[in-house]
């Protein structure tokens, strides 16, 4: 088995008493889809957070092509590292956001090459010739110069999804990206993201799209209170493929 590209390994996360992800384990494999899905509060978005330190996991570790995030391994002693390397180590891994988070007073283009040149020091001309490829592959070069709130939600999500790209990201992590979204709109971009999953990208998805689920990803992970309840292939995603009661019952619900 190869190493894989991320792989958490007993990773907690409490809010003052509440156990809001209680040591999660998950290994994904490169080129691989995985979709989180589950009942509201279970825990799922705190822990694709705590994939890449958008919250710090408690306990447990998060590795990312075998190196632990956050600290340096000397033989089994984990040292922690300064923030400038913790920032280095999180630019791969990239993040689509329920809210897109874009920067509202700059434009499509501006928001997509804004951390190359900010944080990588990439040559403007560059990024601009780099981050019109990537608009023109989520369908959106002819909105290089708009703002944010000339778009609709969809445009806005995938100019965020080209922004998560422009870093070269080695994982790609989405936490609902199509809940803010009209229903009209959600098939743009759950469009995008397959495209970039048949390309080979890694990535893990919160989601409620079980479609997207199923047909798109390559594994399911079912959570509910803070824990893995189940975790399979995606073509086990229904009432009859599903191990577990409460994965069957959570189906029942939503399919
Ligand atoms: P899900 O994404 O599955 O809906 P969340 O990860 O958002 O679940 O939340 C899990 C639990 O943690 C919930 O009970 C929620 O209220 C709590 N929680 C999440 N974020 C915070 C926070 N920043 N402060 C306090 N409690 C939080």
């Amino acid at each position: 088995m190869t190493t894989p590209v991320l792989q958490a390994w007993r990773v907690s996360k409490s809010f003052g008493a509440e156990r809001a992800v209680d040591q999660v384990s998950l290994s994904v494999q490169a080129g691989t889809a995985t979709c989180i899905l589950g009942p509201s509060g279970a825990g799922k978005s705190t822990f694709i957070r705590c994939l890449n330190f958008l919250e710090r996991p408690e306990d447990g570790y998060v590795f990312i092509d075998g190196d632990p995030l956050g600290f340096d391994r000397r033989g089994d002693v984990f040292h922690e590292i300064s923030s400038r390397r913790l920032a280095r180590q999180r630019q791969k891994v990239g993040m689509v956001f329920q809210q897109f988070n874009l920067f509202e007073h700059m434009s499509a283009i501006d928001n997509v090459i804004e951390a190359p040149c900010g944080v990588r020091g990439v040559r403007r001309a560059d990024a601009i010739e780099k981050g019109m490829e990537l608009l023109r592959k989520v369908g959106l070069a002819h909105k290089a110069h708009s703002l944010p709130r000339e778009l609709s939600g969809g445009q806005q999500q995938r100019v965020a999804i080209a922004r998560a790209l422009a870093m070269e990201p080695r994982l790609l992590l989405c936490d609902e990206p199509t809940s803010a979204l009209d229903p009209e709109m959600v098939h743009e971009v759950l469009n995008v993201l397959g495209e970039l999953v048949a390309e080979g990208m890694t990535m893990i998805a919160v989601t409620h799209e079980v479609g997207f689920a199923r047909e798109v990803a390559h594994r399911f992970v079912f959570m509910e209170r803070g824990a893995v309840i189940e975790e399979g292939p995606s073509s086990n995603l229904s009432v009859d493929g599903v191990r577990e009661d409460r994965t069957r019952s959570f189906l029942e619900k939503v399919l």
